[in-house]
C-alpha cells in the first residue's frame, strides 16, 4: 500500500500468479513429470535451430528489426497463409510480427476496445484472455462450454450479444479443451458478426494440432476479411515455445490499429528468431504431417492411460492437451487435487476450473498435455494409475 492504496491497481487486482508458472514451480520443487504447461520436452527440427544459430553469428537481427517484423517473415507468413488457406495478405500492411501471440492478443485488445467495451469468449478461456480485456477496460462476457463435448452454445451467443459488444475473441482449437469449431459453427459466428457489425479475435496458435475435422480460419468466411483479426504463433506449431515468435494477419486498417498498440509494447520481438521462423514456416508438408501425426499418437497413448487410470477423458479434437474429470475418483475440487497430485504420484497437472468465470462450470475438469516423449508419457500413466479410484 502507498498511500492508502494497494500497489495493484483495480483492473488487475483478481490476476495472480498464471496456473502456468504456479504448476510448473510446483512440478521443479517435487521433480514431479510436469504435465502442466503447454511446452514439448524436445526441441524443434534441427535446422530451424541452426537457422537461428546463423542469423545470430552472421549479424542478421542482432540490431533492433523493422518494428512491424523483418520483410522475409511477414512475406513467409503471407505465403503460409496462402498455401495452407487459399488467404491472400500483402505482406507490407496487412501481416504484423509480435512477440508470440500473447502479444498480439494484448495489442489487438488494447487498440480495439473502448473501456466498457464488451468481449464475449467461451470459457474456459486461456488465461491471458481475461487479464488483457481487463487491462483494455473492456468487459468479458463468458458463454460456457459444456462437457462432454465442449460444443459452443450459438444461441446463447446470439443473446449474449448486446449494444455494447465491440468483439468476440474466438480460440479454436480450443485450449484447454481441444474443441475444434466446425464450418457450421464458424458460418454461424460470421453471419453473427456482420449482423451485429462486430470484431473477431482468433487466436489459432494449435492450427497445425487438428486431428478431427479440419482448422479454417474464420477470416476465409464471407464478410469476415474486413472484420477479423487472425493471430498465430511459431511456439507451438515448431516446438520453440521460448523464441516468443508470433503474427497477426488481418485488413490493412486492422493491422494499423494493432500496430500502434504493438509498437509501445515491445516495439519489435527478438530478431535473430524472426530469420529462423521465416524459414520454419517453408518447412514441406511432410514436417506438418508428420507433427501432427506424432501428437496424434500422444494423445492416443495418454488418453488410454488416463482411461485406464481412472479419469473420465474427453477425447480432443485438436491442441496438446486432453481435459479430464476426477469425478471418478470421489474427487470434486481440480485445484486441490492438482496441488496434491506431486505428492500423490509425481505427476502435475492443471486445473481447468481457473479457466472459467462460472465456479461450478470447471470445478472437477483436470488438463494434462501430452506435448513430450513416449517413455514420460508411459512413466506419468503409470504413476497415475497408482491413484485407483
Ligand atoms: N493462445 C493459446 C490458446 C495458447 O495456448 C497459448 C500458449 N502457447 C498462447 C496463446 C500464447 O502463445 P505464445 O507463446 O506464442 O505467446
Ligand atoms: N499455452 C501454454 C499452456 O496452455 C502456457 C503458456 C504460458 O505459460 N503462458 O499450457
Amino acid at each position: 500500500m502507498t498511500q492508502g492504496r494497494p500497489l495493484l491497481n483495480r483492473r488487475l487486482a483478481e490476476f495472480g500468479t498464471t496456473i502456468f508458472a504456479e504448476m510448473s514451480a510446483l512440478a521443479v520443487r517435487t521433480g514431479s513429470i510436469n504435465l502442466g504447461q503447454g511446452f514439448p520436452d524436445t526441441d524443434g527440427p534441427e535446422e530451424i535451430r541452426e537457422a537461428a544459430v546463423r542469423a545470430l553469428r552472421d549479424g542478421h537481427g542482432n540490431q533492433y528489426p523493422p518494428g512491424p517484423g523483418i520483410p522475409e517473415l511477414r512475406t513467409a507468413i503471407a505465403d503460409h497463409q496462402q498455401r495452407r488457406y487459399g488467404l491472400a495478405h500483402d505482406p507490407d500492411t496487412e501481416v504484423l510480427v509480435t512477440a508470440g501471440a500473447t502479444e498480439a492478443i494484448a495489442a489487438s485488445l488494447l487498440a480495439l476496445l473502448e473501456p466498457g467495451d464488451e468481449v464475449i469468449a467461451f470459457e474456459p478461456f486461456y488465461d491471458s484472455y481475461a487479464a488483457c480485456i481487463a487491462m483494455a477496460g473492456g468487459r468479458r462476457v463468458p458463454l460456457t462450454l459444456r462437457a462432454p463435448d465442449f460444443r459452443p452454445d450459438l444461441d446463447a451467443l446470439r443473446d449474449a450479444i448486446t449494444p455494447r459488444t465491440r468483439l468476440l475473441l474466438l480460440n479454436s482449437p480450443h485450449n484447454p479443451t481441444g474443441m475444434v469449431l466446425t464450418r457450421e459453427e464458424l458460418t454461424t459466428i460470421a453471419e453473427l458478426a456482420v449482423e451485429h457489425d462486430l470484431l473477431v479475435v482468433t487466436d489459432e496458435v494449435y492450427e497445425h494440432l487438428v486431428f478431427e475435422g479440419e482448422h479454417i480460419p474464420l477470416i476465409s468466411l464471407p464478410g469476415m476479411r474486413d472484420r477479423t483479426v487472425s493471430i498465430s504463433s511459431a511456439g507451438k506449431t515448431f516446438s520453440y515455445t521460448g523464441w516468443k515468435v508470433g503474427w497477426v494477419t488481418a485488413s490493412a486498417p486492422l493491422v494499423a490499429a494493432v500496430r500502434t498498440a504493438k509498437q509501445y509494447l515491445t516495439y519489435v520481438s527478438a530478431g535473430p528468431f524472426q530469420y529462423a521462423v521465416a524459414e520454419a514456416l517453408r518447412l514441406p508438408d511432410s514436417y506438418f504431417d508428420g507433427f501432427r501425426a506424432d501428437l496424434r499418437h500422444k494423445r492416443d497413448l495418454l488418453g488410454e492411460g488416463l482411461r485406464a487410470a481412472g479419469f473420465d477423458v474427453y477425447q480432443p479434437q485438436g491442441t496438446y492437451f486432453i481435459t479430464t474429470d476426477i469425478t471418478p475418483f470421489g474427487e470434486k475440487d481440480a485445484y486441490a487435487f492438482c496441488r496434491a497430485l506431486p505428492e500423490r504420484c509425481g505427476v502435475v497437472a492443471v486445473p481447468n476450473s481457473v479457466f472459467y468465470d462460472d465456479p461450478d462450470a470447471g470445478r472437477s475438469q483436470v488438463r494434462f498435455t501430452f506435448c513430450k516423449k513416449e517413455d514420460v508419457l508411459r512413466e506419468a500413466a503409470g504413476r497415475l494409475g497408482r491413484l485407483a479410484p
